[in-house]
């Protein structure tokens, strides 16, 4: 892991900042420095907090690039510089209800593209929170079949995923002419999801998954449920994580 970190001038924009204060107080720049840091300080402590309340039950899918859960949390400052960076617009920050040792840190979603590993998102990182040698710049996750959603498995003929993919033998049609994912080969580029006219080709039902394969962390618990899935379990085990004891059997 790289450590990388946020020069103070790039930080606070200090490189702008006069010693020329006046007796009144500090200069703009002078105060958004200390401003930056006191934010800096208060993320490190979220981070912090992280790790000290066990957080592993949390999964979310996170930039390429990543060295896990708590470390990207306690490295991660909320600049945004990952997704101004991302040209295609799929690293987002969580908001809110994903908690408050996660909100504002980057997360992936695949709704109008998907990932291409271009790396401009590590690149743009100050901090290391996502960095050029971590093992996730070549694995973001794994995509799941949504079974109550999908066409393929509903009724058949729509082969649009398996023609989608980029990676030989990451994703293949069964007997039955439904989607395969090969777990060990699929990268979770989300160009599957992204592909994916579930929803434009089946009625209106708010009930099932939008779309009928969705890219999901691998250490949630709904990547450990072998094969497809239903929409109530992507619902249910896709930001949990594997509890470590069941992960280490
Ligand atoms: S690797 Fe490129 S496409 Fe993928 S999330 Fe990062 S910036 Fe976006
Ligand atoms: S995420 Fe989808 S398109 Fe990308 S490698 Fe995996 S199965 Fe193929
Ligand atoms: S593109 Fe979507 S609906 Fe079509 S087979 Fe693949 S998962 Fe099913």
């Amino acid at each position: 892991m790289s450590d990388k970190r946020y020069t103070d001038a790039e930080a606070s924009g200090s490189a702008r900042a006069t010693s020329s204060g006046n007796a009144a107080g500090m200069s703009l720049s002078r105060r958004r420095f200390v401003a930056a840091g006191a934010v800096s300080a208060i993320v490190a402590c979220l981070g912090a907090a992280g790790v000290a309340f066990g957080r592993e039950g949390r999964a979310q899918l996170r930039p390429p690039g990543g060295a896990g859960e708590l470390d990207l949390e306690a490295r991660c400052n909320r600049c945004q510089r990952c997704v101004q960076a991302c040209p295609r617009g799929v690293v987002q920050p969580l908001p809110m209800t994903a908690g408050l040792t996660s909100v504002s840190t980057p997360s992936l979603i695949f709704r109008n593209d998907y990932c291409d590993f271009c790396g401009k998102c590590w690149e743009a990182c100050p901090t290391g929170a996502l960095a050029a040698d971590a093992p996730s710049t070549s694995d973001i996750g794994v995509a799941k079949v949504v079974s109550d959603a999908c066409v393929a498995w509903m009724w058949s003929g729509c082969t649009a995923c398996e023609e989608a993919c980029p990676v030989e033998g990451a994703l293949a049609m069964d007997e039955h002419g439904r989607p395969v994912v090969d777990e060990a080969l699929c990268n979770g580029c989300g160009l599957c999801e992204t592909t994916c006219p579930s929803s434009s080709l089946r009625a209106y039902d708010p009930s099932v998954s939008e779309r009928a394969i969705c890219v999901v962390p691998r250490a949630s618990q709904v990547a450990a449920i072998p094969g497809a899935v239903t929409s109530a379990q992507l619902t249910e085990g896709r930001t949990r994580a594997v509890p470590k004891e069941a992960a280490h059997e």
